[in-house]
């Protein structure tokens, strides 16, 4: 019986749980073996495994985190780390090994391909910076967090007329930013991709709006795009318009994943069976949801795309929110 081993890794995202379960199950049905790993690369250096089955992964699919745990391991990133890794593997007997995370621990696992190991990455964050994919396990979750966090404190804004500046996830990528920010009718929307100027695109856009006659206003600023206190400052002496800095922060990352993200989950998990099915070598890939399907890339290849910010999108933003 072939075994196989699956990791959650980097930040946790929503649908991650969804992601398990597919391979647990999938790999139940194809009498494959699967171990979890518990807590990531680092989970794996001490070989802290788990057997799994199909009532391993009941009750799970709704639930946010990973029953799986995460971790960042800095020894991991070393090369004796990655080689421990793979002898780890390989006293277990350990054939492929299916790695859930970010660009980070898809790179984590191409260290390890590089070993020798057969990796299956599935891109799941909630910034959805992975190149391979237009969209990311946890992405969708998050997004909706922000959302109905945002709508919450609008009713507060508007009843004092404020100016609630709210800094959301996202330090390399402004996908949460842009497109929570336009769900939330943000008058300005800050991310680390676009150079912006705070005269010209926040407080000349409020004047404007405060011109035909709206008096509170939400500023989205992703994390990576600069700093939200001195923003909101800015804001505030420049329109003397009581202005308050709201920091999302890791409530971003929980919660019970939406349909989106179970699916996306469940497709990958899935789909990451059916590969290790067909390999019969020691070759590496990464899935990617591209065009509304799943797809799978070689692994080091995968990560050389890069996604470029929707621009067209970004514009929509600017021209519908004053
Ligand atoms: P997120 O961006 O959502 O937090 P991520 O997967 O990008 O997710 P990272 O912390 O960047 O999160 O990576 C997770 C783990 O993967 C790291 O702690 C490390 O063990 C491993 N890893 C990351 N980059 C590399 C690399 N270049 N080489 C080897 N291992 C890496």
């Amino acid at each position: 019986m072939k075994r196989i081993a699956v990791l959650t890794s980097g930040g946790d995202a929503p649908g991650m749980n969804a992601a398990v379960r597919a391979v647990v199950r999938t790999a139940f049905e194809n009498e494959i073996e699967v171990y979890g790993v518990m807590g990531g690369y680092q989970g794996l250096l001490e070989s802290d495994f788990i057997s799994m089955d199909l009532r391993t992964v009941s009750n799970i699919i709704q639930r946010g985190g990973t029953i799986l745990h995460s971790a960042r391991s800095e020894e991991f990133k070393t090369m004796e780390g990655t080689l421990k890794a793979r002898d780890v593997l390989e006293k277990y007997g350990i054939e492929n090994v299916v790695v859930i995370g970010g660009d980070g621990t898809l790179a984590g696992g191409n260290r390890l391909a590089g070993t020798g190991v057969s990796v299956v990455g599935i891109p799941a964050t909630i910034d959805n910076d992975v190149g391979c994919s237009d969209l990311t396990i946890g992405y969708d979750t998050a997004m909706n967090t922000v959302m109905s966090m945002v709508d919450r404190l609008r009713d507060t804004t508007e009843a004092h007329k404020r100016c609630s500046v709210v800094e959301v996830m996202g330090r390399d990528a402004g996908y949460i930013a842009l497109n929570s920010g336009i769900a939330v009718g943000a008058v300005s929307i800050l991310i680390p991709e676009v150079e912006y100027d705070i005269q010209r695109d926040v407080v000349d856009r409020m004047n404007r709006t405060l011109h035909y006659g709206k008096n509170h206003f939400i500023i989205i600023v992703a994390e990576g795009a600069g700093d939200s206190e001195k923003i909101s400052k800015r804001i505030k002496e420049a329109t003397g318009i009581e202005t308050r800095l709201t920091v999302l922060g890791h409530v971003q990352r929980g919660g019970s994943p939406t349909v989106n993200d179970r699916v996306l989950g469940s497709q990958f998990g899935h789909e990451a069976i059916q590969l290790i099915k067909k390999i019969n070598d020691k070759s590496s890939y990464a899935l990617g949801y591209i065009n509304k399907k799943i797809v799978s890339y070689p692994l080091e290849e995968a990560l050389k795309i890069k996604k470029p910010m929707d621009m067209e999108l970004y514009k929509v933003a600017n021209e519908i929110s004053i």
